[in-house]
């Protein structure tokens, strides 16, 4: 379930502000709900959102409630007709360039509200395309380019949870950055209380007392015992779902081919028998567009999915590129769709994951012209592990380890998507 409680302790000494952690959606619980410009019946109507539509709140006033609109516009709706949710925001922006223009709306044509400086870390509450509406550190919302920032995936951690040590030994330091000097070690296994989050590092307090920073991403996070924080329940986010899982080629079509002969076909079909099991283990209905080395044609994918009306389309590939030296990571997801928004979505959480466990160049998230993510009606991406033509690469991929990581990072940020958007 989710928390409507999410407060992360503040540590005397930390000079950062203290914004809220939650972002809200609000859910439309009547058939047609008109948007207006302002929050009272007196303001001119602009449009109108139906039922079940899901929009993030920015503020709420006297029973209205100010929203985004799926075309990034900004408006207000009656509070009578929506049901709000509070969720924890695991997405952030840091914004890399010295000056960044804050703005009303998703494009350089909206006016300009303010700016925010470089290295600054923000809560997203939406995206379209490549513009991030951002939580500013004054309680606004405003809109960012994405392109002057990088998105940060931070844990849904909460006060009460913990952190269990992945690598074999884990380096304790007084701040959170490699700069500050080590003042622990702590083997694997170690487990260890979190105080606050920032960026990609962690504050924990270990066994002995002792307050130190360890980098997120060499650790676990478990949530509190008393099931007040951190996490998300995989079962309540999934059960409902539909998702097709679609292990790109297959008997005729072997997909790229690596220097020792390694073929794509085997191995995302790999891939995504291992990741339909998570899924279905998590309480999601799943479809495999094939479960054997068979040959599917691209429409016959598209049209399991488009017949199922499933909520998300993976489709998982291996690349190739004619320079053995090239290799990472990207995902893709189709531009000119109605849901294209929640595909870019999608396609961020699961490349965020695939780079936190693959640790392989991060390519990024990319518009691509493909039948299956362009055709299918449902939010679709399209995931390339890595490359089969570099020949480190191929060899991560042959083994079992790497596929069955590579599918516990689309999993979790399947799990993201679902939890957050
Ligand atoms: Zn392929």
């Amino acid at each position: 379930m989710f928390f409507a409680c999410f407060l992360l302790v503040l540590i005397l000494g930390l000079s950062r502000p203290a914004y809220a952690e939650t972002v809200k959606k609000a859910i439309v619980t009547t058939a047609v709900l008109n948007v207006r410009t302002g929050p009272s019946t007196s303001y001119e109507r602009i449009g109108s959102v139906t039922e079940n539509t899901v929009l993030p709140v920015l503020s709420e006033q006297n029973g209205w409630v100010q929203i985004c609109l799926p075309d990034g516009r900004i408006a207000w709706v009656c509070g009578d007709y929506v049901t709000i949710t509070e969720i924890s925001s695991s997405l952030k922006a840091r914004v890399t360039t010295n000056v960044l223009n804050v703005r009303t709306g998703p494009s350089t044509d909206y006016d300009r509200i303010g700016t925010v400086t470089l290295g600054t870390v923000l809560p997203v509450q939406y995206s379209l395309e490549e513009w991030l509406l951002v939580k500013l550190p004054d309680g606004r919302s405003g809109w960012i380019s994405g392109t002057y920032a990088e998105l940060v995936y931070t844990e849904n951690t909460a006060k009460g949870s913990k952190i269990v040590v992945d690598a074999s030994a884990l380096n304790v330091r007084e701040g959170p950055s490699t700069n500050h000097p080590v003042i622990a070690v702590i083997p694997q296994g170690t487990v260890a209380d979190i105080l606050a989050e920032e960026n990609d590092w962690i504050q924990v307090r270990l066994a002995s007392g002792k307050v130190g920073w360890v980098a997120g991403r060499y650790v676990s996070v478990k949530p509190s015992d008393s099931g007040e924080g951190g996490g998300v329940d995989a079962g309540d986010l999934l059960s409902g779902k539909v998702i097709v899982i679609d292990p790109g080629h297959g008997g005729t079509s072997t997909g790229a081919i690596g220097p020792t002969g390694l073929l794509e076909k085997y191995v995302v079909l790999d891939v995504g028998l291992r990741l339909a099991a998570k899924l279905s283990d998590a309480g999601a209905t799943v479809i495999l567009t094939r479960n054997g080395d068979r040959t599917v044609s691209l429409e016959s994918r598209e049209k399991m999915a488009n017949s199922a009306h499933a909520d998300l389309f993976v489709s998982i590939h291996a690349n190739a590129h004619p320079s053995s030296l090239v290799g990472g990571t990207e995902t893709y997801y189709y531009k000119g769709k109605a849901t294209s928004t929640s595909s870019f979505q999608a396609a961020v959480q699961i490349q965020n994951e695939l780079v936190k466990a693959l640790g392989l160049r991060n390519i990024g998230v990319k518009h691509g012209n493909f039948h299956v993510i362009r055709e299918t009606k449902m939010p679709a991406v399209l995931v390339e592990i890595a490359f089969l033509s570099n020949p480190k690469e191929e060899a991560l991929l042959k083994t079992a380890d790497f596929r069955e990581a590579s599918a516990k990072a689309i999993f979790a940020g399947i799990l993201n998507y679902f939890s957050f958007f």
